[in-house]
């Protein structure tokens, strides 16, 4: 039994896309740009940037792909984004990741210039995240969970919040962005990864239970507390569906709140790589 309230990301998304619609239609002279570099053929960064370039023409942001083979060495990448870094035409530059292996993915995003940074993922923007300094581009998962969680009137301050994973471009930016000392923060947050002991202590203490994990309905019902709210950043496919992290049906009938996969943080992602473009169009 669903006893939940669902955490719509899809509605909450085309909310804020239609907002930003309006706001570039209203725009003078050029419209904001973004250019998307992929590189290799991953069926799963093609599908992904397909939907990113979809999501900019519904709002009137401009966007670009390039399209480079997988045997691109380091220097001809580097070369491409020192390009693309120094177009005044282009707001916003996003590699796809995963990158070849023969290429530093470290590197690479540290050569995109931080204005432009649209991820978020430059070391530059990471720290000024950490630091609360509000001209950070942030990561847009870790902003769309919090996007998200606001919409819906839900306070993280003064709760507990336990994230499962400490990835770069999840748990560790969501954990900085809950527990600044801010009204909209203030967040009690416990980091849990896979060497933590006793797991399900953690989670079942949790009033707010972040899950990304990157395995198919690792988090069940037992490891949840009753009434707890639920987010789920788990994408994983299996068979051609997309699971998510938490055993929906299961956790469902003991949470108050829970996010859908698909249909949660996924569309929450893309709204905030709008959002952050937007934010690199009017800052540059
Ligand atoms: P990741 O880099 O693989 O990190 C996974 C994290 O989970 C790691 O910190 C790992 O711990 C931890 N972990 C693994 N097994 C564990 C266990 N048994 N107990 C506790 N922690 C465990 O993954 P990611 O990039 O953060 O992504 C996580 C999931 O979110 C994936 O399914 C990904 O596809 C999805 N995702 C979705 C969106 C979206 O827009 N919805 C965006 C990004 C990612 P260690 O650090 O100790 O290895």
């Amino acid at each position: 039994m669903i006893r939940a309230q669902l955490l719509d990301g899809t509605k909450c998304a085309s909310d804020i896309t239609v907002q930003i619609a309006q706001t570039v239609a209203m725009m003078q002279g050029r419209k904001p740009a973004i250019a998307f570099i992929l590189v290799g053929s991953n069926p799963a960064s093609q599908t992904y940037v397909r939907m990113k370039k979809k999501a900019c023409a519904t709002t009137g942001i401009n966007s670009y792909l390039l399209e480079l083979n997988a045997a691109i060495s380091s220097c001809d990448l580097l070369n491409q984004i020192d390009r693309l870094n120094k177009d005044p035409n282009i707001d916003g530059i996003l590699v796809q990741l995963p990158l070849p292996t023969h290429i530093d993915e470290k590197h690479i995003m540290q050569a995109i210039e931080p204005t432009k940074d649209v991820d978020g993922f430059h070391p530059i923007n990471m720290g000024k995240t950490l630091l609360g300094d509000l001209s950070a581009r942030v990561p847009c998962t870790p902003l769309g969970i919090q996007t998200l969680l606001e919409h819906n009137k839900i306070s993280v301050s003064g709760k507990h919040v336990v994230v499962v994973g400490r990835s770069n471009i999840v748990g560790k930016p969501l954990a900085a962005i809950l527990v600044q000392k801010n009204p909209r923060c203030n967040a009690t947050v416990t980091l849990c990864h896979s060497s933590s002991e006793h797991l399900s202590k953690h989670t079942s203490s949790a009033d707010i239970l972040i899950a990304a994990v990157g395995k198919p309905h690792f988090i069940t019902q037992n490891m949840v507390r009753p009434g707890a709210i639920v987010v789920d950043v788990g994408i994983n496919r299996i068979d051609g569906k997309i699971i998510g992290d938490v055993d929906f049906a299961n956790v469902a009938s003991v949470a108050s709140w829970i996010t859908p996969v698909p249909g949660g943080v996924g569309p929450m992602t893309i709204a905030m790589l709008l959002k952050n473009t937007l934010t690199c169009y009017q800052n540059l």
